[in-house]
């Protein structure tokens, strides 16, 4: 599959059916599976035979949606997880625990900076927040001895900053570090951060891959480039014995192309159990095939609003990395060719009030948490999402109080203006 371009993949990766068998992905909802002995079993356990005996591990119809992800992202391996949350703490967990260290860029998703700054903290793991536009000197000297990995987002959300993800690559690389990006906004279809150095990705499938407000989920994909057997040290996990599965060490038995996402499902899976239900992959995968289509239209429509924005006598700003005088447009056209994503952000003329009021009188979009969905949304998160922050730690998290963040759905461009010129008319 990975021999076709990308819109194939959206639409057949990850599952090529048998003579007679189902043409869509089969919903196996089962949460077990049939063994003729215990031995067949105990080989699976022993994860010295491939095959599938409970579903909190593994599935089949979970499996096909994480090889076609895998596929659109370049990766060797993949897995999905119950939300995005899952997956970020995942592709963390998996290789830091109590007392390691983690460099993140601080411009991410409110969730998942609560999760590194208080849960993943009382777990006894420090994070040390960076600004995406640090220089490489500052970014070096964020690392410690106990660092074990760097994350940030291609296109943060709600900041909507543009990662400089080969300066993050280089950086981390330098200091025996995998680079973890969360591609949720770009998708692969926008933009494939392994081609520029990172070496794990995770989504929020949530968002643009479900893409239909349908289906909560998550995954994570691995390169198989990061070398972990050179710092067999830093990453023992992956590297020595594993006592919880009689021995086994995961690079030597799967390899740099497996020993990540084996060790995630094998451990992380079996005891903390953020697996989808069959049922939920399935949903995804629907999503999945017009991936490449929509993506498309929700960019244009971003870049058709944001233009409209800018020239606007009541609208004070505008973000969006499309527009030419953006303080990230050079670092989309190198990233984000094709289009970044259908986010726009952006500020009305009277503030905190005037973002309120402007949201009551608009009709087609709706008020919503949700974001990367068919149809148009937006969120003023100074009264949702942040609102438990005051007004500098807005403005330090690159939410400021007046922010607006739209959501472009894949509607026609004209109706969103439309209702956007209304409801600005009537405030
Ligand atoms: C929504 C989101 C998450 C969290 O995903 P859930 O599926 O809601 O758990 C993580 N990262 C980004 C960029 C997101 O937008």
């Amino acid at each position: 599959m990975s021999k076709h371009r990308i819109e194939t993949t959206c639409v057949q990766g990850g599952y090529t059916p048998g003579n007679g068998e189902p043409r869509q992905i089969p919903i196996i909802q089962s949460t077990t599976f049939k063994y003729a002995t215990s031995e067949d079993m105990g080989k699976l356990f022993d994860l010295e035979a491939s095959g599938y005996f409970y579903s909190r591990l593994q599935n089949p119809t979970c499996d096909s949606v994480a090889a076609k992800i895998c596929a659109l992202e370049g990766g060797t391996a993949a897995m999905l997880t119950s939300s995005g949350q899952a997956a970020s703490f995942y592709s963390v967990f998996n290789i830091a625990s109590c007392g390691d260290h983690v460099i993140s860029s601080s411009a991410i998703y409110g969730g998942t900076y609560n999760l590194f700054a208080v849960t993943m903290k009382r777990m006894g793991i420090e994070f040390t927040f960076v600004s995406p536009d640090c220089t490489e000197e500052e970014l070096n000297a964020a690392f410690k001895e106990n660092t074990k990995a760097v994350f940030g987002e291609t296109i943060a959300n709600p900041a909507l900053t543009v990662l400089d993800i080969e300066k993050f690559a280089k950086a981390a690389h330098a200091h025996g570090c995998p680079l973890i990006i969360d591609n949720t906004f770009a998708t692969p279809v926008n933009c494939r951060p392994f081609e520029w150095g990172a070496d794990i990705v995770i989504h929020s499938t949530t968002k643009y891959m479900d893409g239909h407000g349908a289906a909560v989920g998550g995954c994570i994909v691995d390169s198989g480039k990061f070398d972990w057997t050179k710092y067999p040290d830093r990453f023992p996990g992956l590297c020595t014995p594993d006592d919880s599965y009689h021995g086994i060490t995961y690079t030597e038995r799967f390899g740099l192309a497996g020993a990540y996402i084996t060790k995630a499902t094998a451990q992380l899976m079996r005891d903390f159990g953020s697996t989808p239900a069959p049922q939920s992959a399935f949903i995804l995968n629907l999503g999945l095939e017009s991936l490449h289509l929509r993506m498309k239209q929700h960019c244009a429509n971003g870049q058709a609003v944001a233009e409209y924005l800018e020239k606007h006598p009541k609208i004070a700003w505008v973000n969006y990395s499309g527009l030419k005088g953006n303080k990230y447009y050079e670092l989309a056209q190198k990233y984000l060719p094709n289009g970044s994503c259908g986010v726009v952000s952006f500020g009305v003329k009277g503030g905190r009030k005037a973002a309120e009021a402007f949201m009551k009188k608009l009709n087609l979009i709706a008020i919503e948490t949700h974001v990367a969905d068919a149809r148009s949304c937006c969120l003023h998160p100074a009264n949702a999402t942040h609102r438990q922050m005051n007004e500098q730690e807005l403005i330090a998290a690159g939410v400021p109080g007046d922010l607006i963040r739209l959501s472009c759905g894949i509607e026609n461009a004209q109706d969103l203006i439309d209702d956007i010129e209304q409801a600005l008319q009537n405030i």
